[in-house]
């Protein structure tokens, strides 16, 4: 058991004095595995490179990441921990699922029942993950669409049966704003209060009014297609955070950088490279006219209690 509001990261309990600004929605390695196959440039496989771009985070002012690879798709415990050791950065694993599609016919989340599964991800915060015994501070799922697949929607109440007895928060992918409103409908029915909940990739898909109501039901919607400048300016998420802000909802809004391609690390050869975040796009917030108490709770506050334990 953890006290509640504890946050665990790789290397165990975080000590507060460690906490500082968070990229809520981030990636630092994915080896091979169904994603990689499907897509090449998803390839992040190199600590030294991993080690290289997070010191560079770290020097921009970043202090947490949360890794979101899951169970069976790249998902890299010993590396996290290389990171997290090398760097005095707190990173946080990730247990549950993603997307159904980047699992093979055969994987056992296409055939086991709601409740085999539940007890796996149990036993990832109970016993740790694998042999490396690390903990996961955060349980991942995801939904196709407005609807789920079969096999998502079953995961998504294994997940939720499962965050209920760990008492771990939840971080989900959303592809639009009634999956959202569904995820959060599962979950609560199934013993996890949307206070629990962070709801991914808000911004692709949702205006102001639509976060600004996920916010007042209590779950914390990240913004994280931050960074990804070739496919949209930093500035809709950043507009979108002061929406949210003057909705009144400061206080469930986060950040992250979903840089899940070798195009956008430094290490790899791409851009704009992890410290973007910290380095860019916190000078916006102030410049589009956030005050430097909502910026902190922003980066600073509002992960901390997203990510602490029930
Ligand atoms: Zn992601």
């Amino acid at each position: 058991m953890v006290s509640p509001g504890t946050v665990t990261s790789v290397l165990g309990p975080v000590d507060p004095a460690d906490w500082g600004p968070t990229d809520c929605h981030g990636h630092l390695f994915i080896q091979r595995g169904l994603p990689v196959e499907l897509e090449p440039d998803f390839l992040l496989d190199d600590v030294e490179a991993a080690v290289r771009e997070t010191t560079a985070m770290r020097e921009a002012g970043g202090r947490v990441v949360v890794d979101c690879m899951p169970i069976g798709v790249g998902r890299d415990v010993d590396g996290l921990t290389a990171v997290a050791r090398r760097t005095g950065t707190v990173v946080i694993a990730s247990t549950g699922f993603h997307r159904a599609r980047y699992y093979p016919a055969d994987h056992w989340v296409r055939r086991y029942d709601t409740d085999r599964i539940a007890e796996i991800v149990v036993a990832e915060w109970t016993d740790g993950i694998g042999r490396s015994r690390t903990r996961p501070g955060v349980v991942k799922v995801a939904t196709t669409g407005d609807v789920p697949t079969p096999v998502e929607a079953k995961l998504l109440v294994a997940v939720g049966l499962a965050a209920a007895e760990t008492g771990l928060p939840v971080i989900t992918h959303t592809d639009s704003f009634p999956a959202a409103l569904h995820q959060l409908d599962v979950l609560e029915r199934h013993g996890v209060a949307p206070e629990r909940v962070i709801l991914s990739h808000m911004d692709r898909h949702c205006d102001a009014d639509q976060l600004a109501e996920a916010c007042a039901r209590g779950a914390t919607v990240c913004l994280d297609w931050l960074g990804r400048l070739d496919r949209r300016p930093d500035e809709v998420a950043v507009e979108l955070t002061r929406g949210v802000v003057e909705r009144g909802h400061g206080d469930r809004v986060v950040l992250g950088q979903d840089l899940a391609r070798r195009q956008y690390w430094e290490n790899y050869g791409g851009g704009p490279g992890l410290a973007h975040l910290f380095r860019t796009v916190v000078p916006k917030l102030a410049a589009h006219g956030l005050g430097p108490s909502e910026v902190e709770a922003i980066m600073v506050e509002n992960p901390r209690r997203a990510y602490g334990h029930a």
